[in-house]
């Protein structure tokens, strides 16, 4: 196995080294703390008004709506990006545990509440299906097992050589990576309800449980080790704080600053241009996605448009259809992330994956974050969001501007009937976002919510590269690269990256 790339003191970068890093999406914002901490004078250029990318944040009548993720998982990995400059993450924002980790609800009525507390999550697992208590001991230590080497010894490292894939290789098929997160699940338990909620987590990065492989299966584990947090005022201020911290470090945030090119002259890149001012930098990093990188601002290099040409016959993640809405009641029957699963599983999954159309059903994800933090919206209210994976624009070329708003009507008949009853009449405001926005937005392909499809083949050292191969002192980072989606597999991909740019000055 590779060791995790160690970062160069500060003093290792000269005092006139300079970055560009274009995105300011978790996976950005990580690698440049990570560069201003070690010295090199880091500029982000990020497009929209405000940054995060998919965490940006709407406030709207004293409601916050955090736009993507709510999840947070692993701490430490943000803990160690604030102590790089000797500064703790407690000084920027509070993280508060959420308890249960997950309601997760099914349409005959029965719940699972899936927290850390063994014996509780035993006695749940026992009312639904006795032989399972102890299968699920063998799905946990399998998770663990995968989360040692997947996460904590190759969640960092960066694929550039075959021979990384091939050192870890016997630790895969061991694991026996080339089964489906799904398939392994049910070799370990029977009942179905079950398989769905120790399954469906691969769906927070991406990945169909039925094909990405059961290296996913470790987000279990990850979960179970470090628990589930959520930042005090919002995921937004967790994006706000680590903005503070690299401000503070004296690093520079460009905000509606969208960069248009990476220029690049005798084979490597020069600078980056942005409203038609031309930027000189050291180095660049996108962590825009990976094909508008390659096919929009580096298309006018030979290598740009082969990269994106080959990039665009890989396989994307399903997009996602997100509704924020503001109610004037309290919702105390709501725990803060509820997963409702609908009659479709397996075939409803199919149906994002490869379906031609918005599928007639859906499975949810319900967020009420005035759960942990009653301060996200006014007094005696409730913020939520609802989001339903559904096809990318690439396999179901939806008119979402008509579509939108007839699914969102579609979705709140399903939440009065079984989650929210009078939720229209409490109904204060709400908005939606769809595949196009996440096109039109975040420069997204095909409306992707997560990038590539984390399938096998697309994984680690089949991933894009943190390091361009022909242009070296051009980087990529975020979820297109390894390890993929998710804030703490942006955040590991950053790590990655920052230690290859940082090499180059050492
Ligand atoms: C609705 C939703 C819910 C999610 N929930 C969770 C969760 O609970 N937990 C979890 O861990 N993960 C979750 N995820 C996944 C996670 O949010 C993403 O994988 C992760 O945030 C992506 O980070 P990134 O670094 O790849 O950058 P992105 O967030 O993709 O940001 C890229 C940035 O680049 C900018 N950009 C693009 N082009 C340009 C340009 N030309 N010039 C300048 N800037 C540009 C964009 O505006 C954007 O700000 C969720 C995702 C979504 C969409």
């Amino acid at each position: 196995m590779n060791p995790t790339p160690h970062h160069p003191s500060s003093s290792a970068a000269s005092a006139h080294s300079t970055a560009a890093v274009i995105g300011s999406g978790f996976g950005g914002l990580a690698l440049a703390m990570r560069l201003q901490a070690a010295g090199v004078q880091t500029t982000v250029f990020e497009s929209r008004d405000k940054p995060g990318g998919r965490a940006y944040v709407y406030h709207d009548q004293g409601f916050t709506f955090d736009a993507g993720p709510t999840v947070i998982t692993d701490p430490s990995a943000l803990e160690e990006l604030f102590a790089l400059s000797g500064r703790r993450l407690s000084d920027y924002v509070e993280l508060l545990p959420v308890e249960p980790f997950y309601r997760l609800c099914w349409e005959d009525g029965s719940t699972l509440d899936y927290a850390n507390d063994q014996e509780a999550l035993d006695a749940q697992l026992r009312a639904l299906s006795p032989a399972d208590v102890e299968g699920y001991q063998r799905f946990l230590a399998y998770s663990r097992a995968v989360f040692e080497e997947g996460y904590r010894k190759l969640g960092t490292v960066p694929f550039l050589q075959f021979r990384n894939m091939v050192a870890a290789g016997p630790a895969l098929v061991q694991l026996q990576a080339w089964r489906s997160v799904y398939s392994k699940v049910a070799s370990f338990i029977e009942n179905e309800k079950l398989r769905q909620a120790f399954s469906f987590h691969s769906l927070l990065v991406g990945g169909n449980p039925f094909e990405t492989s059961s290296i996913y299966a470790l987000i279990h584990a990850l979960e179970r080790e470090w628990g589930v947090w959520f930042p005090r005022g919002g995921t937004g201020a967790l994006v706000q704080g680590m903005v503070r911290c690299f401000e503070d470090m004296g690093g520079t945030l460009r905000l509606s600053t969208p960069v248009e090119r990476i220029e690049v002259e005798g084979g490597r890149a020069t600078a980056v241009v942005a409203g038609g001012v031309r930027h000189a930098v050291d180095q660049v990093a996108s962590n825009a996605d990976v094909v508008h990188t390659y096919e929009q601002l580096l298309g006018h290099t030979p290598r740009g448009a082969a990269e994106a040409k080959r990039l665009r016959r890989k396989r994307f993640s399903m997009s996602l259809f997100v509704v924020h809405f503001g109610l004037s009641k309290p919702q105390p029957q709501l725990r803060h992330h509820t997963v409702c699963f609908g009659a479709r599983y397996r075939e409803l999954i199919h149906d994002i994956f490869h379906g031609s159309a918005i599928p007639e059903d859906f499975s949810l994800y319900l967020h009420t974050p005035c759960a942990t933090d009653p301060s996200l919206a006014p007094p005696g209210c409730s913020s939520h969001y609802v989001l339903a994976p559904v096809p990318h624009l690439g396999n179901a070329p939806v008119d979402w501007s008509v579509e939108g708003p007839r699914l969102r009507e579609r979705i709140f008949d399903y939440l009065e009937q079984h989650y929210i009853p009078g939720l229209r009449e409490s109904l204060v405001t709400s908005r939606i976002f769809t595949p196009e926005d996440f096109r039109g937005e975040l420069n997204a392909h095909l409306g992707s919510a997560f990038s590539l499809e984390p399938v096998l083949t697309q994984s680690a050292w089949f991933r894009t590269h943190n390091r361009d191969a022909a242009i070296p002192n051009l980087y990529v980072v975020g979820a297109g690269t390894h390890p993929g989606a998710g804030v703490p597999g942006v955040v590991g991909s950053a790590k990655a990256t920052a230690g290859l740019m940082l090499e180059e000055f050492a």
